[in-house]
Formats: structure tokens, C-alpha cells, sequence
């Protein structure tokens, strides 16, 4: 889409898995062009009527309180104000330069919006449509909840979780793109209620990654007196450069995931919206594995200027799925602090010749409990249990795979901390 200077319309999508993409990654205008985002701090919502009359959510009495408390996670974590209303109103505005000036949250199956479900949206359980001019300013949202999918309040196995899917679609409408973390609400993926045999709600709470990357765009509330400092910077690639580079922050007191962006093909990358501290830097390229790069203290109203060497060559990417309860998948595995938790890893090399760990100093691996579930000859998989030791924080944390004591592999945010419970608990501590 190269229309800079028009009026432009696109879609953004929540996909039940979808192929990779980028990292808390901010929409634009066209290539080079402006982040996309609401000039004003308040954004008028309405909820269509049709949310509340409709038979594919169940617990629908209650669907105002979820939204609410989706656009209030927002406000909370920025300084943006998502003010909601309710409206008659059942279509989105049709593709064009204009919308109706209206933006609107609806599941009515009216024409305009069953067509936004043809063909390849067909599986996605919303869909986002923004409008917004040549200078990247966002003139309105429009949410559609897929008509034909069951969504539900109330954790209904195999529907979607309401407050979760309408988290992820309010990122889009505020100008938000896809995040590579995967416990974040961001993330390219979401989860009918039962997957792991969980109810799916851990994307209602926003990551560290979706708070950078709102925080980049609208600023801190104004009671976050530790925020914001940015990083900024190239990667030198080793090897031929062909593969995608990822750039990552830990905290280094915990080891949760900050934030992640992908590295340009040029080696340059920037991250706005962080928490002052001092953070672990690490790389991921899709074709020579993970690696630690260095450490970056990040202060308020800085930007931390760095470069880094990412160290390829040190494996192939070998993590292809973490997996709970005896499923794989490529959704983050939610666990609560104080409990132990089998956990498993899936990859495309025999995993019996490696060691596995997490990014948390409070989350160990029990080495002693390690099986290999046969899985099929295409896939070798690690089953091993995980104290997560009480103290560690809420928030996303990595599972790291070694050889001979050295990171070969990762994946960002494979396991969440939450309040909500996950009562599959191995073991208490
Ligand atoms: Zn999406």
C-alpha cells in the first residue's frame, strides 16, 4: 500500500495462528510512513446494540463490563482515554477514503460486516478497520466480532474469550500492530477457551511489550513516574542476512520480557514506551538461534543509543512449540506463582541432547523429571517440570534451550505468570 498522502483503509486481523510476524510493531501509513495513532487522547467508542441482543455470545449481560474493562487496561497503561458509548448503529463504514465518522464495536450479521469475514478472515474472530489521512492520524476504528464464531464472558469451552479478543482488536484501533512476544494480547494468535484444558483469559491482561508499545505512542498515564525511556541502535548481522533479526529486553532483576521489536534489514531498531532500569538484550535470528547481546540501562526521557553484534552461528533455530497438558502450540502457557508445572518444548532437532531453562532467576527446571513424549517422527519433544518459585512477578517469561551450558534457542514469553489460576499444578511448593 504506497498511497501516502491518501486517506488510506486497512485491515488488521486476529488470527487463530498466524505465521510469524513482528513485535510490538506500530501500524504507518505505507512504507517509511507515519505511526499510525489518534491526535487527540480521547477516543469515542460506540457499542452496537447488536453486542447485547446477539445469541453467539454467551454470558452477553455481561458484555459491557468485559468491554469496559478492556478499554480501561488501555487507559490504565497509557495515556490514552478509550471512552465508550452505545449506539444503535449495527454496520461498519464501508471501505473508502471516509468512514461515517462513527467508531463502532459490533457483532450484527449486516452485509458490510459479514463481508469482512470472506475467504481469508473467514477463521479470524475479529476483524479491525481503520481509517486515517495522510499524515497517519486515525479518523476511526471499526471492530467487528465474527457473527458466525461463539465468543463468551463466562469461559465457555471452544468460544473466544470476549474481554481478550476486544484487548487485542482496541491495540489495533489505537494503532498497535502484531507483537512476536507470545503471552502478549498483541500476539498474532489467540485460543478457543479450553485450550491447555484452560479457560483462555490471559490476553486480557496486557504484556509489558503491548504497554511499550501503547506507552510509545500515547506516553505514560501520568501517574507512571518512572516512564519512558527508549533504546536505539543497530545489530551488526553475522552471517549472510537473510533471515528476520529480533531484538529483545529483559528486566535483569527478573527476567520478564520488556519489550521486543524486529531489526530492519538495514540493522537499525528502536524501542519507545520503557520502564527506567537495567535490561538484558538478546537476538533472535530465524536461521542461527538465540543469544544474549549485551545489557542497556534505560532512563527516563533517554534514549539509550547502542550497538550490538548478534552472535549467529551458535545453533539453528530449533523451538517450534511449547505445549501444556499434553498439547502443543504456539500460545503462551499460563502458571501461577507458588506452583510447579509440567511444561513441554517442541523442536525440529532431538532434544534429548539438550538443557532447558527459563529467563526467570525464579522459575527452575527440575532436570531430574525430563521425558520425551513420542509425538510422531516429524517433531521431538521435551516434557519437564517447572518450580515457578512465589516471588516471581506477573508477566512473561522465556524458555531457553542450551548445549553445553551456552543459549542455542528461545521462545520470547512462552510462559506467563498470572493471577488467573491454572489449577493443573504438578506440585505446591
Ligand atoms: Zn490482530
Amino acid at each position: 500500500m504506497g498511497l501516502k498522502l491518501q486517506p488510506l483503509l486497512i485491515l488488521t486481523m486476529l488470527a487463530l495462528l498466524g505465521a510469524s510476524t513482528f513485535a510490538y510493531e506500530l501500524q504507518t501509513s505505507g512504507a517509511g510512513g507515519a505511526p499510525l495513532r489518534w491526535s487527540s487522547k480521547t477516543v469515542e467508542l460506540a457499542v452496537s446494540d447488536s453486542i447485547f441482543d446477539s445469541p453467539n455470545i454467551r454470558g452477553s449481560e455481561h458484555a459491557y463490563e468485559a468491554i469496559a474493562r478492556a478499554a480501561a487496561s488501555w487507559n490504565t497503561a497509557s495515556g490514552i482515554q478509550i471512552v465508550l458509548s452505545r449506539s444503535k448503529a449495527l454496520s461498519v463504514s464501508p471501505p473508502g477514503r471516509k468512514g461515517d465518522g462513527l467508531s463502532l464495536i459490533t457483532i450484527a450479521q449486516t452485509p458490510e460486516n459479514l463481508l469482512l469475514f470472506s475467504g481469508f478472515n473467514s477463521s479470524r474472530p475479529a476483524v479491525t478497520r481503520l481509517f486515517f489521512d495522510g499524515k497517519g492520524r486515525i479518523l476511526e476504528a471499526d471492530i467487528v466480532l465474527n457473527p458466525y464464531f461463539s465468543t463468551s464472558t463466562d469461559g465457555s469451552p471452544g468460544s473466544f474469550d470476549l474481554e481478550s479478543t476486544v484487548v487485542h482488536e482496541l491495540g489495533h484501533a489505537l494503532g498497535l500492530g502484531h507483537s512476536e512476544v507470545l503471552g502478549a494480547s498483541m500476539r498474532n494468535s489467540v485460543a478457543r477457551n479450553g485450550l491447555y484444558s484452560l479457560p483462555f483469559t490471559s490476553a486480557r491482561t496486557l504484556s509489558s511489550d503491548d504497554i511499550a508499545g501503547v506507552r510509545a505512542l500515547y506516553g505514560p498515564a501520568d501517574s507512571e513516574g518512572h516512564c519512558c525511556g527508549s533504546v536505539a541502535g543497530t545489530v551488526e548481522r553475522d552471517g549472510t542476512g537473510e533471515s528476520e533479526v529480533f531484538l529483545w529486553l529483559e528486566e535483569k532483576e527478573t527476567g520478564a520480557v520488556a519489550a521486543m521489536t524486529r531489526v530492519a534489514a538495514s540493522g537499525g531498531f528502536r524501542i519507545d514506551g520503557l520502564a527506567s532500569g537495567t535490561y538484558d538484550v538478546f537476538t533472535r535470528d530465524e536461521g542461527a538461534g538465540a543469544a544474549s547481546v549485551g545489557e542497556v540501562e534505560i532512563r527516563k526521557d533517554v534514549t539509550s543509543e547502542v550497538r550490538y553484534k548478534s552472535r549467529a552461528g551458535t545453533g539453528r533455530s530449533l523451538l517450534s512449540a511449547v505445549g501444556f497438558n499434553g498439547q502443543l502450540s504456539t500460545i503462551a502457557v499460563p502458571v501461577n506463582a507458588g506452583r510447579s508445572y509440567k511444561i513441554y518444548l517442541s523442536a525440529t532437532a532431538e532434544l534429548e541432547h539438550f538443557e532447558f531453562g527459563a529467563s526467570a532467576p525464579g522459575i527452575a527446571v527440575d532436570r531430574s523429571a525430563t521425558e520425551f513424549p513420542d509425538y510422531g517422527s516429524e517433531v521431538s519433544v521435551a516434557a519437564f517440570v517447572v518450580d515457578v518459585d512465589d516471588s516471581v512477578p506477573e508477566g512473561e517469561y522465556t524458555l531457553r534451550l542450551y548445549r553445553n551450558g551456552e543459549m542455542v534457542d528461545c521462545i520470547v514469553g512462552s510462559v506467563s505468570v498470572e493471577k488467573a489460576p491454572n489449577p493443573w499444578s504438578h506440585r505446591e511448593l
